[in-house]
């Protein structure tokens, strides 16, 4: 899945060429895939951007806003896959969910893997509401207000914290937005905990450490352009070599020499060092 550093590195590349592009092809083959969410009609989804010039772009989490100089805006978001910009002599993607073609013959298509939304909003108002409910669910991991007092504020008043663990609070929003499995296991190992460890049981320590690795493992999964799994606008992976993955596991710990292990909890797999982030249950 595309999560937070990804969708920044897109959304930067996006502002960069797509202001000033007019639309003149849209091709939306993804609305009947039971895994494309979207609200829209086809013939309303064409409505809103055919003949439309982006503007700019913006970010929020793990979705992205492309605003039009006419007020229409196409989000993309919660998505896996990639968003790709073919030049006008190359082939596009065989298979794609959605295709915007401009009048300069680019094509922006996005493939979506897993699921994936994909919304034509008919004015600024409507995609800045849903920004806003995305922010109203949980924080910007990098946003100012995120400070270590404040998370520790929020979660020894949260009632939830003794049934969530902490894999669930990252990968729920409980706190922070933008974040999934694909960096969970780097965070969890960095602050050494295990996900299965229920929220409420971390000392004031071990709760700032979280915050810490989340906001530590976004900052350099932004500078590396996103994860070395996942393409940007022009199909090139990132450099962010996952250290707690299918690639290291059996393989061992940075810190401890411990071996790698892997295990399925939370709906996916886990990897953690079964030595630095002990299983609360042992
Ligand atoms: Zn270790």
């Amino acid at each position: 899945m595309l999560e937070y550093p990804e969708i920044k590195h897109l959304a930067s590349q996006l502002q960069e060429v797509i202001p000033g592009k007019t639309i003149d092809i849209v091709s939306f083959p993804g609305m009947v895939k039971q895994f494309v969410f979207s609200e829209e009609t086809q013939p309303v989804f064409r409505e809103r951007l055919h003949g439309k010039t982006f503007d700019h772009v913006e970010s929020c989490g793990n979705h992205l806003y492309l605003f039009t100089k006419e007020g229409a805006v196409l989000a993309i978001g919660d998505t896996g896959g990639k968003l790709l910009l073919t030049p006008s002599n190359k082939p596009i993607p065989k298979k794609f969910d959605l295709r915007l073609t401009f009048t300069d013959r680019t094509t922006l298509t996005m493939s979506v893997q897993m699921w994936g939304c994909i919304r034509a909003y008919a004015n600024v108002a409507d995609a800045i509401a849903h920004q806003q409910a995305v922010l109203q669910e949980a924080r910007d991991p990098l946003d100012h207000k995120v400070t270590r007092r404040n998370f520790l504020n929020w979660l020894r008043a949260w009632e939830e914290a003794s049934k969530i663990n902490a894999k669930k609070f990252i990968i729920s929003r409980k706190y922070i937005t933008g974040l999934g499995n694909g960096y969970t296991q780097d965070i969890l190992w960095h602050a050494r905990l295990h996900p299965r460890r229920k929220m409420d049981t971390l000392n004031d320590d071990e709760a700032m450490h979280l915050l810490d690795a989340i906001q530590l493992v976004t900052i350099q999964a932004i500078k590396a352009n996103g994860r070395t799994t996942e393409r940007d606008l022009y199909d090139q992976p990132g450099g962010y070599e996952v250290m707690m993955g299918r690639a290291t596991l059996g393989t061992p710990c940075p810190s401890c020499d411990d071996e790698i292990i892997k295990f399925s909890f939370e709906g996916g797999a886990c990897y953690i060092c079964p030595s630095c982030q002990p299983d609360p249950r042992e």
